[in-house]
């Protein structure tokens, strides 16, 4: 697998752009693990995100009934139609973040760093099934950060109020080429059964986040503006509002909900809620 994916790089002169996160991954233990970890079957219709050379979208293409590979890159399009002939993947040329994702239940990538953030909401937009993913080091910490954690941010909190997010595996830089300068870590991505998930107002999340260590109430105080209302009705419904002496980021999606239900009884509507 190293070895092939070598020769391709030096066939096509193929040189890696950074600004696509164009890092392969060259142990084959890892991408051996990731599929188990999926538990791919060819019942499963799986969406890559970046197939790169194909290291990972070749076995998938094995064990899966179909595989969706969506790829920037043109160069790489044009090497996978060569020196692939797989029956089963569909190749979607396209922008990750805006090309409409194909229905899927298992999402299986590598994916490039630059846009870990909007395809991990964009993902959980979607149903599916299982998602096992490589991000870096420090965003999958976030990730699965629990509340009250140093790392919980926004996005810890919009994926818990969706989905369980697992961090599995830590991976070195030395397991891609080229060599990134952070760490990578894989998270294993499940969502919740639909009436568990909850929805948020991401303007209020937004408002709450941008000062993650105030009370919630100092929070909203500051960040009034976000949410469409001048400093005065603030002042007024923080009057007996839950969770409204809690730190941001203390505060659990179920909390951040009560707090959203409470703004709405007392009449005030939140932009984009
Ligand atoms: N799966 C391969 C592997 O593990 O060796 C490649 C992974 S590499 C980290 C990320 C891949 O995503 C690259 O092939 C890159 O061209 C592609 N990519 C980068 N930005 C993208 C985007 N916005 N939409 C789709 N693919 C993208």
């Amino acid at each position: 697998m190293r070895d092939r994916l070598f020769y391709l790089i030096s066939k096509y002169n193929l040189n890696p752009r950074k600004d696509l996160g164009q890092n392969f991954l060259v142990v084959p233990d890892i991408i051996e693990r990731n599929i188990e970890r999926a538990g791919v079957s060819e019942k499963d219709t799986v969406l890559e995100i970046g197939p790169g050379l194909g290291v990972l979208t070749d076995p998938l293409s094995k064990r899966a009934g179909k595989v969706y590979a969506i790829e920037k890159d043109g160069r790489i399009i044009e090497i996978l139609q060569r020196e692939y002939d797989w029956p089963n993947v569909e190749i979607i040329h396209g922008d990750a973040v805006k090309v409409p994702f194909p229905e899927f239940s298992k999402v299986v990538s590598n994916l490039p760093y630059q846009i870990s953030s909007p395809v991990t909401f964009k993902l959980l937009k979607h149903e599916f099934e299982k998602g096992v993913l490589i991000y870096q080091l420090e965003f999958a910490e976030r990730m699965v950060a629990k509340p009250g954690e140093k790392n919980y941010s926004r996005l810890s909190l919009m994926v818990r109020a969706k989905a369980h997010a697992e961090l599995v595996e830590r991976i070195g830089r030395g397991a891609f080429w080229p060599r990134p300068k952070v760490d990578s870590a894989v998270v294993i991505l499940e969502p919740k059964p639909r009436k568990e998930r909850i929805e948020l107002s991401e303007n209020l999340v937004k408002a709450l986040f941008q000062h993650r260590r105030s009370t919630v109430a100092a929070a909203l105080k500051k960040s009034s503006h976000m949410i469409g209302a001048d400093k005065s009705t603030v002042r007024r419904i923080i009057e007996g509002m839950p969770h409204a002496s809690k730190r941001v980021f203390q505060l659990s999606p179920e909390d951040v909900l009560e707090i959203e239900n409470h703004i709405k009884n007392e009449g005030m509507p939140l932009n984009g809620i």
